[in-house]
């Protein structure tokens, strides 16, 4: 049909009444007779999160893009297809939150209905998987997927084309692929979006995967808080079982896969790999200790890959346009794009997709509009209760793996949280303190009474009641807990402390001196 209207169905237009939006605009195109040329379909996620419900009219190559759209504004928007004025605000589409994007894992978000399969297909969808089942060897794909450079997406960037070429040489009877979608750290959302915007990019992902590392089975862990991606995903996996995309003999080569989805009861250390394979065990979600890596070891003892939604995301791009185009973009050792979930003191807050090597300046200041109410930006926590704060005199770093690390933070899986001049920097650290404390699994010492010690130093010196020595124990006790925890969340949960000190030291010791 000529015209297009779209309204966003993510989560959080949703929660913000976008289906009664939806429903109302279906019933003013027919009433106004219009169904024969507007085409009214629910979308996933068009970025600009803080201005939703968002709805896009597109015609003759033309967008508007109205926000905060409410039922009643829905004839007014058919209205305006018929000449009437609409007199609805609409999106500024030349902003920089727009024009710096470059969108490769959300090319789709948006644009088409998560639902139907047919709109994927119409979108070049499952054109790789055709591509690589017909014209290339498994090799091939690990070598095609390593020349790219993409690194995981999900927290420490290891090479994916490296972990790929070792699943596919490790011998075992069986091997599985899974799909971490346990997302769960605090601010981050990107990871929901893709499921809930394009199921079936992430579906495509991992039979693209399977083929080249010889799995034949494949789970999604995803977390019981997103109902709508776990809708959604099971819709997606029903319909490319139909289609024969998923299943026995795919696109009729002797290629076998499926897809079950496993769904996480909320603890966030099941994110951690080890412990995410127990719970897809049915066993409790407590990590071990690695070696064995789940490469050589994993799930029921057999060789398991596993990514995280974004890298397997990026796959179908890389396969269709070619390692070489993929690696053309980025910086150094960080090739593609970034996911990131902008929140906090910002204006702009949504979903952003940039080039690795875009300034965090850039990002703040230009995409995300500044600090409202004239604030002034202080620092960005990246990477969740792993990653650190980063202070606004640091803002010229390029964002990519190495220059997030140096800096005392990490990249993390793309949590961006914005923080203003009225934040005090040693609640910033309790806050993440309490979270590790609270979601600790307990199984080593370090970790689970070492971060209950934290917190109440924390709390002692926010409380003005710490001594100069308080504050050299707390030090002591994070470079312990760091090097002595069992697993990941143990190990980085002193993060946020140490580049607090780091940068902001100074409150500390006010807080201390107060005492
Ligand atoms: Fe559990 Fe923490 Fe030890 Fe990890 S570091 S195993 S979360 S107690």
């Amino acid at each position: 049909k000529p015209v297009q209207i779209r309204c966003c169905t993510a989560a959080g237009c949703l929660s913000a009444n976008s289906q009664t939006v939806k429903q109302k605009l279906e019933e003013a195109v027919k009433a106004g007779g219009l169904a024969a040329e507007v085409q009214v379909s629910g979308v996933g996620c068009m970025r600009l999160c803080c201005q939703g419900p968002l709805v896009e009219v597109s015609e003759t190559g033309e967008q508007r893009l109205y926000e905060k759209v409410t039922p009643e504004d829905a004839p007014k928007i058919v209205g305006a297809l018929q000449g009437e004025e609409a007199k609805l605000a609409v999106v500024n589409l030349e902003q920089p939150f727009f024009t710096y994007q470059q969108p490769i894992v959300l090319e789709n978000s948006g644009k088409i209905d998560p639902e139907r399969i047919q709109a994927y297909i119409a979108a070049q969808g499952y054109q790789a998987l055709y591509h690589v089942l017909r014209d290339m060897t498994p090799e091939q794909v690990v070598e095609s997927i390593s020349r790219s450079g993409l690194r995981g997406r999900g927290g420490a960037g290891y090479p994916t084309g490296l972990k790929w070429a070792t699943v596919a040489k490790a011998k075992g009877e069986r091997k599985f692929v899974i799909c971490n979608a346990d997302e769960g750290d605090p601010g981050a959302f990107m990871d929901r979006s893709v499921l809930e915007s394009d199921p079936h990019r992430v579906l495509e992902g991992m039979a693209i995967a399977a083929y080249a590392v010889g799995a034949n089975q494949g789970y999604i862990y995803v977390r019981a808080e997103y109902p709508i991606a776990i809708k959604r995903l099971q819709t997606a996996i029903h319909q490319a079982q139909r289609l024969g995309l998923l299943g026995s003999q795919i696109f009729d080569s002797p290629f076998d896969f499926k897809i079950d989805i496993r769904i996480g009861a909320g603890a966030y250390v099941c994110g951690e790999e080890t412990a995410l394979m127990a719970s897809i065990e049915g066993k409790r979600g407590l990590p071990h200790p690695r070696p064995p890596y789940p490469a050589e070891s994993g799930l029921w003892g057999y060789p398991t890959l596993i990514n995280n939604v974004e890298t397997f995301a990026n796959i179908a791009p890389i396969i269709r346009k070619g390692a070489d185009w993929f690696a053309s973009i980025g910086k150094g050792k960080s090739q593609g794009t970034k996911v990131f979930a902008l929140a906090g003191k910002i204006r702009n807050t949504g979903l952003i997709e940039v080039p690795m090597g875009t300034s965090l300046r850039k990002i703040v200041e230009e995409m995300g509009g500044g600090i409202p109410d004239g604030g002034v930006a202080k620092a960005v926590q990246t990477g969740g209760p792993s990653g650190g704060c980063i202070p606004a005199s640091a803002f010229d770093t390029p964002v990519d793996y190495e220059s997030l690390t140096n800096l005392g933070s990490m990249m993390g899986s793309g949590g961006m949280i914005v923080m203003d001049d009225t934040t005090n920097m040693v609640d910033v650290a309790r806050f993440f303190m309490e979270f590790c404390m609270d979601e600790s699994c307990g199984k080593c010492i370090p970790c689970r009474v070492g971060t209950v010690q934290l917190h109440g130093l924390l709390t002692k010196i926010r409380e003005g009641q710490a001594t100069v020595a308080d504050l050299e124990l707390l030090e002591e006790l994070c470079d312990m807990v760091k090097n002595t925890s069992l697993c990941g969340l143990g190990q980085s949960a002193p993060n946020p402390v140490f580049s607090t000190l780091r940068y902001f030291r100074d409150e500390y010791l006010a807080l201390i001196q107060e005492g």
